[in-house]
């Protein structure tokens, strides 16, 4: 009681067989002196106070249409496997002029920027397919501005590219097209785009809606028309970004470097990233201690649309993640640990939820059994559970063990009341188990152990326990008629008996 701070929502259960609701600490103490009981109290704390402070980091309200500044568009290319997404990537990556300057060393990071010859510029996600699409959706990441989708125009539409354009109009992404392998002998433009409006897609060339360029990828014909599409229609979509403030960003991949340490690519949204800036990615932390683009040049800020290899995470953040900039490496452990704990509390009630699922469960298995045992106590049975096998040595003391498994309880009853009233002086019988439903594992198990036998009435024994019967030299015998099982006993009691004289 002294920890009881507010008594208003003190909740004591029946005291005289009634709720009463309790608003002082003194009539609290009086009711329970009153009742002459003991009494658990449990209380639950008045509603604001039950409210733990949320500690965690939210991204700022979205920006002012004035603070935007062009940036260039994000993209993400899709298609069907085999019609050019990787080699479109690399040609694209090639194509780059600064790429040029700096002698191209590029290296997968998961996402690069190209420059244009124009000067414009176009951020590629260079992670292809729909699984990585997915996997940022999956966590709400919206990051892709335009889907390129690749069609090989000697392949035309297939399964893979109707998943795309599926997953494309299911986050609201504008789409392009660019048919590839025009080089190929069978390609077929007109095919693929006859296709394409099968499907629903109708290029600007019939009188559609959706940009369509033709390309090669292998042979890089095309890739400015491709490239300067983009822009376009970037334009069009007037995509922007806030680059003041604190940074948000978006995780577009992560690795461990074994000598630079936990690295993560990501694309920045909104802010301007640098060195020294503190980071929060779900629950991963990062100071950053450096910055670099796809081909390896040290950045020293990275703006919105643009994509950043970083240095000095103490954890790996997921693919997906959206990243946050705080202004303290405290308050950065402090998100981390508030969302750590908020994970834990998930995962704790999913557990609590199974948990109480299994014993409701066990719960009926264990009332259905004691049914049972009610209605069969009478009949003697070994205690369940592992024990020694009483296997009686030498020839001449004959037993006769078994394990009865019946349909519905009301037959197994009279089995064992059948049994009960057959008693041999010369052979020793014991019921080593008896159950209802299919022949067990388990059952074999027991047979095999107190070299039983088993008496299967009405029930099913999947040809799996068979065989382990079978391989165990187990008898399983089958009946459906009760006398039936009763002269199989005496039988088998009968066998068992040293010949008479
Ligand atoms: P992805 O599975 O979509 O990434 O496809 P890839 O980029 O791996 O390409 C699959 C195959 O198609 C490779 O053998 C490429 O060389 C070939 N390929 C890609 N683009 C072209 C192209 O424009 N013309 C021709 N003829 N072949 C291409």
């Amino acid at each position: 009681q002294r920890d009881v701070k507010y008594v208003s929502d003190l909740f004591l259960g029946d005291i005289r067989s009634r709720h009463t609701v309790i608003t002082d600490i003194k009539e609290l103490q009086n009711a329970i002196r009153r009742s002459g009981k003991r009494m658990r109290i449990i209380a639950k704390p008045a509603e604001e106070e039950s409210q733990v402070e949320d500690k965690d980091a939210y991204p700022r309200p979205p920006p002012k249409k004035s603070d935007l500044k062009f940036r260039p568009p994000i993209v993400t290319v899709m298609g069907h496997v085999d019609h050019g997404k990787t080699t479109l990537l690399d040609a694209l990556r090639h194509s780059s002029v600064v790429d040029q300057e700096f002698g191209g060393i590029t290296q997968h990071i998961g996402a690069f920027s190209v420059q244009l010859q124009t000067g414009a510029k176009v951020t590629f996600l260079d992670t292809p397919g729909h699984a990585a699409f997915s996997a940022m959706r999956a966590r709400g990441a919206n990051l892709t501005d335009i889907v390129v989708l690749v069609v090989a125009a000697d392949d035309g539409v297939m399964e893979q590219t109707v998943e795309s354009i599926k997953m494309a109009r299911k986050a609201k992404v504008p789409m392009l097209v660019a048919i590839n392998k025009i080089d190929a002998p069978k390609a077929n433009v007109e095919r693929t785009e006859q296709m394409l409006m099968q499907v629903g897609i109708q290029v600007e060339r019939v009188g559609g809606d959706v940009q369509a360029v033709h390309i090669s990828a292998l042979k890089c014909i095309n890739l400015d028309q491709l490239t300067e599409a983009l822009v376009l229609q970037a334009e069009l979509m007037e995509i922007g970004g806030d680059p003041s403030g604190p940074v948000e960003a978006v995780v577009v991949e992560s690795r461990v470097d074994p000598h630079r340490g936990r690295l993560c690519t990501l694309v920045v949204q909104r802010g301007t990233l640098k060195k020294g800036d503190v980071l929060t990615a779900d629950t991963a932390i990062a100071k950053v201690r450096l910055l670099r683009d796809s081909n390896g040049q040290i950045l020293d800020s990275v703006e919105p649309g643009y994509p950043a290899e970083v240095e000095g995470w103490k954890d790996l953040p997921p693919a997906g993640a959206l990243v946050l900039e705080v202004e303290s490496e405290r308050r950065a452990r402090e998100v981390s640990k508030f969302r750590e704990d908020k994970k834990e509390a998930e995962r704790l009630e999913e557990d609590a939820v199974a948990i109480s699922a299994k014993m409701e469960q066990h719960e009926k298995v264990y009332k259905e059994r004691l049914q049972l045992k009610r209605r069969l106590g009478r009949f003697k049975l070994r205690p369940e559970g592992p024990r020694k096998p009483e296997i009686p040595e030498g020839d001449n003391e004959p037993f006769i063990n078994l394990i009865i498994k019946a349909d519905v309880d009301g037959t197994l009853e009279a089995i064992l009341e059948a049994l009960s009233t057959y008693h041999s002086k010369k052979c020793k019988m014991d019921i080593v188990s008896y159950g209802i439903g299919a022949v067990t594992e388990n059952d074999v198990e027991l047979a095999d152990t107190f070299k039983g036998i088993i008496y299967a009435f009405n029930v099913d024994c999947p040809s799996r326990i068979q065989q382990q019967a079978n391989e165990n030299s187990v008898p399983i015998q089958h009946y459906n008629v009760i006398y039936k099982l009763i002269d199989a006993l005496k039988e088998d009691i009968n066998e068992r008996l040293p010949p008479k004289q």
